[in-house]
């Protein structure tokens, strides 16, 4: 049985789905106004896990997620770049999708787009309006917060502490700063839909609302994101749902910060807070493994430094691929335990991981036993049990590639370099730079590889 931690409950609860057998999730994805960050990499790790677990075991998972390509920070960059807000957002999404490839993150199931949505939206805040929990200003619509006698159930905060955080602008109309945008009147220059309410775009905090309950219907089983989404974000989603009389997400769940070593940070590892950056110079399986090494809701250190330290521990488990000669799982699809009849032998060892990553997903736990089942393997192997050993060591990559972790052994046909140059040419193309992609193709035939274009992007593989 699964458990979470409930950020509604303030709790770690039994999870039983809306369908047996079946599980809904809802995790909020980018703004596309600039180049992911580490900090995406993480929120779309943490879930991608989850995601992957759940298969494993058998569950049938929806995941959506969806991309804000409306908003008033892709304005900002629209405006300096000089282009159409669709332009650009356009190009933000592709890199996005080709450092989530990168990642090795499952595409979404469904991903729903702010612009698609604004009929739904607007159909919304006319509800809203109607039944008294909205009003209307010069400057667009707002939510009155104090319809919703629940509000701030999220930030776990009373409110008078959350009025007094709340931000105030010296323009704003709100009945009290609690109240948040619905919809922004349009100003001049400005992307703009018809409403009855008035000319304008939506806010940030209704998309969600909207596309969640159309594409997972109510009651889903879990909407998640990064801790920094709990409020106002996700308080404000909820109220909307809740004035609107729909029953909206059962459980939310909330994955922890990324912390950078700050200001002290030398310029030269300044970019390494790009995704794409630490793509570029080190295994993306490191960064899986950095944060499987860490509960999903504790803050995590990513720097050059501890991705290095992931890389070296990716390799004692690569090393066992290597010295067993293990068949490489197939990394385009999720593991599942069923399509493993053979580590049911191991009865004990696969219970004991399957309780640890169920136990609110305690992956550190889970990935200690990964250790420990390595060491066992070699053992069995030093004391002449080849074939014993092999069984334990297939079993570790069962297990690993149950969280996304694929080991690689001797027949696995990328090397970092190579898979570098297959990263930076995905990031060309998605900038429209297809002389370098040509180029890095070139590159990388050179070195006698087969490149291929698969849905994840650039493929390459051993001539
Ligand atoms: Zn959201």
């Amino acid at each position: 049985m699964l458990r979470l931690h409930d950020s509604a409950q303030g709790r770690v609860v039994d999870v039983v789905p809306r369908v047996e057998g079946k599980f809904s999730m809802y995790v909020c994805g980018p703004t596309v106004d600039n180049v992911p960050h580490i900090g995406h990499g993480r929120f779309t790790l943490a879930w991608d896990v989850l995601r992957r677990w759940l298969h494993f075991g058998g569950v049938d998972v929806t995941y959506v997620s969806n991309v804000t390509d409306i908003d008033d920070k892709i304005i900002a960059a629209a405006a300096r770049a000089g282009r159409p807000e669709a332009d650009v957002a356009a190009e933000y999404e592709e890199m996005w999708w080709a450092a989530m490839a990168g990642l090795g993150v499952m595409r979404p199931d469904h991903v729903p787009h702010a612009t698609e949505y604004i009929g739904q939206m607007v159909a919304m805040i006319e509800v809203l309006l109607a039944t008294g929990h909205a009003y209307r200003t010069d400057d667009g619509v707002y939510f009155d917060t104090s319809t919703v006698e629940s509000y701030g159930l999220l930030a776990g905060q009373p409110l008078d502490s959350l009025r007094a955080g709340a931000r105030v602008e010296a323009n704003d109309q709100k009945r009290t700063p609690l109240d948040f945008a619905l919809w922004k009147a349009a100003k001049p220059g400005e992307p703009r839909w018809d409403a009855s309410f008035g000319v304008g775009r939506p806010g940030w905090h209704t998309e969600c609302v909207a596309m969640s309950l159309e594409l997972l219907g109510e009651n889903f089983d879990l909407h998640s994101g990064g801790q920094d989404l709990k409020f106002p974000h996700h308080e404000n989603e909820r109220a909307q749902a809740v004035a609107l009389g729909k029953g909206f997400s059962r459980h939310w769940a909330h994955n922890g910060w990324v912390e950078v070593e700050g200001v002290k940070m030398s310029s030269s590892l300044n970019n390494f807070t790009s995704l794409t950056d630490l793509l570029a110079r080190a295994d993306q399986r490191a960064y899986r493994l950095l944060l499987l090494r860490a509960h999903y809701r504790a803050p995590i250190e990513v720097t050059p430094g501890t991705v290095a330290d992931a890389e070296r521990a990716l390799e004692r488990l690569d090393a066992v691929a290597r010295r067993f000669r293990l068949e490489p799982l197939d990394e385009t699809v999720p593991v599942r335990r069923s399509d493993h009849p053979e580590i049911e032998s191991a009865e004990d060892d696969v219970a004991a991981f399957v309780a640890a990553v169920d136990d609110d997903l305690d992956t550190p736990r889970a990935v200690a036993q990964l250790y420990d089942l390595a060491t066992k393997a070699n053992g069995l192997a030093d004391s002449g049990d080849a074939a014993a050993g092999n069984a334990v060591a297939h079993l570790l990559a069962v297990l690993a590639g149950s969280l996304g972790l694929f080991l690689r052994g001797a027949d696995a046909t990328l090397d970092k370099p190579s898979s570098a140059l297959a990263a930076a040419r995905d990031e060309a193309r998605a900038r429209g730079d297809f002389v370098e992609a040509d180029r890095l193709r070139d590159e990388l035939v050179a070195l006698g590889f087969v490149v291929e274009d698969g849905p994840a992007g650039t493929r390459i593989r051993r001539a």
